[in-house]
């Protein structure tokens, strides 16, 4: 049954069109049910109504045009329910409707179940036969299995539009829609609109869009030099093995060469592309269909050339997406585009052309999305449903602070759009006027407005938004851009130009963060759970030579200057790591003054981002200087929700109440020991949680260079007395939704609805 439903699965996926999927789909599920009829129900969610998709065994006539109504028939009821109907004779049942144009009379046996995609009924698939019988257990779990694995592909045909010509009959039309929304999450604030740059994880095939070229003779000479470089590593890999492998083994890499021939797939590969198509579009259509050829075989040995083929295409392809990517243009306006993009892809991109980014994975507190938003670029994550194979070169909107993305906006989206960044435009012009001026509320509280920086190294980008301090200092990032742990001269420049930069400013240096989705390539963790895993401080102190390399160099980097230096511990989820860690750190100083540095103690912190140390910040804080939460992490670890996983990113909640109540404990805790207590998390940017914050009594907010003017033009008109008010009301309250329409209630009729979006319905 595994084998069958995979097949189905695969087959369906690869076929060329929604459409045709949908035929492959009721012909492939009649025959492994041996059943007479299979039908697919899609569910018009504008006419309230069910179409008759896709048929085999009844009156295929009727196929996209026949629709019930939402009581209407069994159909109807098995998606009330949004359960499985399993019945001997439809035919008597009270909810059974004949419809005579379809010939359904004849069958009695019906088993219909849902299509559901994120708890919403999208079809319904149905089969039947004539004897009376009810379907037995095995199909009816066969039938459930293979419809939830078949709910995602559906629903993302239903926001790329597929579905929609479907319902409206043009499944042929390929008219372009305009408007199209896609959503995810808000990675970075802002709006911009631009052209998207799709960029793809190396070689995968399913990624590759078909998109049409002018330029066949240049496609077809990118055609001719990939192959030739996959011709050159399989001899070169023949060579190398011909002594040790056996001569029929060796005829294998011959077999190769003779696939990749003008009379195998080069040549059909060269013909599609003289149909107009481009090269790498071309190579996934002859690929895909020799392997199906391949995997239709009955002969299990033959079956597994269809692999063979297949790892020949990817060849090919890594070698054309190599030479398209050295010569890829990014326009003015570029939108970058990807399954998921990373850091490291942004790096390819000239700053100034980079305007917005589309992430498919990830959300907000992904480190692609931390880096947009210091970078200032507006970025939406989490958009689960984006057709990327077909996007490139779209005009794009992309709205950070709602998470949403306009594939071909019409003019009257385009204005509107552009109103609002030229109402923002002018906003950040007026709140450049408050560089210079403390954070300090209308009732004199003091608040320490700090950023966070390490993604970009761009130091004076936060002294000119105004920045008193570095809250926090990745030190990972200079880890993650060399191929082997960097020495501690190394580090010691960089933490150095930083710290001379601030001068004299405190500085927070994080002592090495890796694991969970940090990765360094040279000391690779390969782990089931990473965010559960050896991360943080347990490999620092695993590898205590790693820990006082960087802390000497922390220390080294602030000889001489009067800045205060602040080394904080991640990912601290018991007593004893801070004990050692303190230790370490005390050897490091004695050694470097030794050597004859004039240094001075530092001060040493713990980030609360495990919900262990909120239940025990209170004896944290009496063995630390200071106490910083790392939000992004603590709510990742209270809520159980992963933060790069784009299923569960709406169950990410800033305002949790559960999240609010840790921020608070943790909060008290300082105060009782009399320690200072910030926070470095992303909800210390935001307009809503600086005002909790503040509330709750934090000395320090540590935010991206972006959002500081913001938090700091709210901070400055509003009264401490007023954010406890809220804060009173907030904490009795029981969702993070509750919340936030409370919190943007209250920030507008303070008169700071400026910080609060409010262009969206
Ligand atoms: C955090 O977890 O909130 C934090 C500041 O650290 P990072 O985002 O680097 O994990
Ligand atoms: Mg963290």
């Amino acid at each position: 049954m595994l084998e069958t439903l995979r097949r189905i699965v695969q087959i369906v996926a690869s076929s060329d069109s929604f459409r045709e999927s949908l035929d492959v789909l009721v012909h492939e599920v009649r025959a492994a049910l041996g059943t007479e009829v299979c039908s697919i129900y899609l569910l018009n969610k504008e006419k309230d109504r069910f179409l008759f998709a896709a048929n085999e065994g009844l009156n295929t006539d009727a196929v996209g045009k026949l629709e019930l109504g939402l009581n209407q028939g069994l159909v109807a009821l098995v998606a009330e329910r949004a359960e499985p109907i399993n019945l001997d004779n439809a035919t008597v049942h009270p909810r059974f409707h004949l419809v005579p144009e379809i010939g359904e009379e004849a069958f009695h046996a019906f088993l219909g179940v849902p299509v559901i995609h994120r708890r919403q009924v999208l079809g319904v698939l149905v089969v039947q036969q004539r004897e009376r019988r009810r379907f037995d257990e095995s199909e009816e779990a066969f039938l459930v299995t293979l419809s939830a694995q078949l709910a995602t592909g559906i629903a993302h045909a239903e926001a790329t539009g597929d579905v929609d010509k479907i319902l409206k009959g043009d499944a042929d039309s390929g008219l372009a829609r305009q408007d199209v929304l896609y959503r995810g999450v808000g990675g970075a604030p802002g709006i911009s609109l631009g052209t998207a740059v799709v960029v793809h994880p190396a070689a995968d095939l399913d990624a590759v869009s078909e998109k049409m070229t002018d330029d066949v003779t240049l496609e077809l000479q990118v055609l001719d030099r990939a192959v030739e470089s996959v011709r050159g590593d399989i001899g070169r890999i023949s060579e190398q093995f011909a002594e040790s492998l056996p001569p029929e083994e060796l005829a294998l890499f011959d077999v190769y060469l003779h696939m990749l021939d003008d009379n195998a797939l080069a040549g059909d590969i060269r013909g599609r592309i003289r149909k107009g198509y481009w090269a790498q579009g071309a190579l996934k259509q002859v690929i895909r269909e020799h392997v199906r050829r391949f995997e239709e075989m009955e002969d299990p040995y033959l079956r597994e050339r269809g692999a063979d083929v297949k790892d020949l295409g990817l060849r090919v392809l890594g070698y054309l997406q190599d030479i398209r990517a050295k010569k890829t243009h990014f326009p003015d306006d570029t939108i970058l585009v990807g399954a998921e993009v990373t850091p490291g892809m942004l790096a390819n991109i000239p700053a100034d052309k980079l305007k917005g980014i589309v992430s498919i994975q990830g959300s907000v507190s992904s480190h692609v999305a931390i880096l947009a938003q210091a970078l200032d670029i507006p970025a939406v994550m989490g958009a689960v449903d984006l057709p990327i194979i077909n996007m490139d070169n779209e005009p794009l909107i992309v709205d950070g602070y709602y998470g949403e993305v306009f594939c071909n906006p019409s003019p009257g989206q385009i204005a509107h759009y552009q109103d609002l960044i030229e109402e923002e435009r002018e906003f950040s012009e007026e709140l450049e006027e408050l560089r210079d001026v403390p954070g300090i509320t209308l009732d004199g509280v003091r608040i320490g407005l700090w950023v966070n920086i390490g993604l970009t190294g761009d130091v004076s980008r936060s002294l000119d938004r105004g920045a008193e301090g570095i809250g926090l200092f990745r030190t990972e990032v200079p880890f993650m851009t060399k191929d082997r742990f960097p020495s501690e001269e190394e580090q010691r420049a960089i933490y150095r130009e930083h710290m001379e930069a601030f001068e004299p400013k405190p500085v927070t240096m994080r002592t090495l963060d890796i694991g969970g989705d940090k990765a360094l390539s040279y000391f690779p963790i390969h782990e089931d759970n990473p965010f559960l895993g050896w991360r943080g401080i347990r490999v620092t102190l695993d590898h205590p030579e790693i820990f006082m390399v960087q802390a000497r160099a922390m220390l080294k980097a602030n000889a001489g200057l009067q800045g205060m230096l602040r080394i904080m511990l991640p990912m601290i989820s018991s007593l004893s790591e801070v004990e050692e860690a303190k230790r370490l750190i005390e050897r490091a100083f004695a050694e470097v003054r030794e050597e004859g540095f004039d240094v001075k103690k530092p001060l040493v912190g713990v980030m609360v981002e495990v919900p262990a140390a909120v239940y025990q910040s209170r004896q944290l804080a009496k063995m630390v200087d200071f106490l910083a939460v790392g939000s992004n992490d603590l709510t990742q670890y209270m809520l159980a929700v992963d933060r790069n996983n784009p299923r569960v990113a709406d169950l990410y909640k800033d305002y949790h109440p559960a999240v609010l109540n840790a921020l608070l404990e943790v909060s008290k805790s300082a105060s009782a020991e009399n320690i200072k207590v910030g926070i470095c998390g992303e909800l210390a940017g935001t307009p809503v949680g600086a005002v909790l914050l503040l509330a709750m009594g934090y000395h320090v907010l540590s935010m991206n260079a972006t959002n500081l003017p913001k938090v700091k033009w709210v901070i400055r008109n509003l009264r401490r007395s007023d954010a406890r008010r809220m804060l009173a009301k907030v904490l009795r309250m029981g969702t993070a939704e509750e919340i936030q329409t409370f919190m943007h209630k209250q920030l507008v009729e303070a008169g700071l609805g400026r910080v609060v979006p409010t262009h969206h319905e």
